[in-house]
């Protein structure tokens, strides 16, 4: 068989396989350079602009000259999720390129800068900072970081709502797999022929994905245990005949299998260490956050309370841990035969 090796064409373009360019560009933020990917099909589809900074905008511009193509030539984008390092750029290349945008049902909601959500969802994190005990100097950083994230992209659109299992429109050998977890309106898409997979944050080499906690999007509904569907994504995707991952940051993953065994693994662990927490009595999320993280949950307070939550809802789940609310405050402890 003969290899499909990487070509770099130039500085910031790799041809990863047939068909497929990953450009890489770099980000404001601590977790480094994104990667976008162009992918030639009946329809040029961009997959992810990367953030809204004018270093990244040029080097998008600069990595597609260097696929063989310019900017107008983008006839769609598709969204793998609605964070901004992966789609701050998205207005700017849809309306330059006059591109329409592909993405999940639920990314329009996030990218559209709908008022009314916001409020929701503001509303939301200071309700759960309350529910977790977060003292009240630190119960604004939701709401500051919501507005930090919207200072970072312009409102824009999802023109083509994508479903699971659904062929991407434009692109017929690919895929739509939902993989939420990481975020509610995750996915990724799959190319049956060769195994590859471009799998946004779902998997990622170097990094664990934080399955962060999203407010229902039907108030009616009950908050989504996040990651319990991040962990269900990732088995799903073990089962998927996968030669090659792409992820949206670092480098490629060739033995997918072994990398979600790993996860799934360490992500009980830290389940178990929450477990063992709760032996010597009852704590809140927030305590627990500060035993776990004593040194990073002031800086990340949204990630580690993420992180606490997830894995409670999983004890919750295998009934192993009693929750009590108090004062509107949830307070965990381990089921009483267990001590
Ligand atoms: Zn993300």
């Amino acid at each position: 068989m003969i290899q499909n090796k990487p070509i770099h064409l130039q500085k910031y373009t790799t041809k990863v396989k047939e068909g497929i360019y990953q450009i890489v560009l770099p980000t404001p933020f601590p977790v480094g350079p994104v990667n976008v990917y162009l992918i030639e099909g009946e329809v040029l589809t961009l997959v992810d602009t990367g953030p809204k900074t004018e270093e990244a905008w040029e080097i998008l511009l600069r990595g597609i000259n260097e696929a063989g193509y310019q900017l107008k030539d983008i006839q769609q984008i598709l969204i793998t999720h609605h964070h901004i390092d992966h789609c701050g750029l998205l207005e700017r290349v849809r309306k330059i390129a006059g591109a329409k945008t592909l993405g999940h049902p639920l990314l329009a909601k996030y990218i559209e800068k709908d008022q009314t959500f916001n409020h929701y969802r503001t509303h939301f994190f200071y309700e759960f900072s309350r529910e977790c005990n977060v003292p009240p100097e630190y119960q604004h950083h939701y709401a500051r970081q919501l507005e930090y994230m919207q200072s970072l992209m312009e409102p824009s659109q999802v023109d083509i709502k994508l479903a699971h299992r659904q062929q991407v429109p434009g692109l017929k050998e690919w895929e739509v797999l939902y993989t939420p977890g990481h975020s509610q309106d995750h996915l990724s898409i799959y190319r049956k022929r060769d195994g590859v997979f471009l799998g946004g944050d779902h998997i990622i080499e170097h990094i664990s994905s934080n399955a962060l906690i999203e407010p229902p999007f039907d108030p009616s509904n009950e908050r989504p245990m996040t990651l319990v569907q991040y962990r269900t994504a990732l088995e799903m995707c073990a089962d998927e005949k996968i030669e090659i991952v792409f992820s949206g940051h670092g480098e490629s993953v060739t033995n997918h299998r072994e990398l979600i065994h790993n996860r799934l693994k360490s992500n009980w662990e830290r389940t178990e260490n929450i477990r063992n927490l709760l032996k010597d009595g009852p704590k809140t999320v927030y305590e627990l956050t500060t035993l776990l993280f004593p040194t990073i949950f002031q800086k990340e307070l949204d990630l580690t309370l993420s992180e606490t939550m997830g894995h409670l809802d999983l004890l919750k789940l295998v009934h192993q841990v009693n929750v009590q609310k108090r004062d509107g405050i949830s307070i965990y402890s381990i089921e009483s035969n267990e001590r």
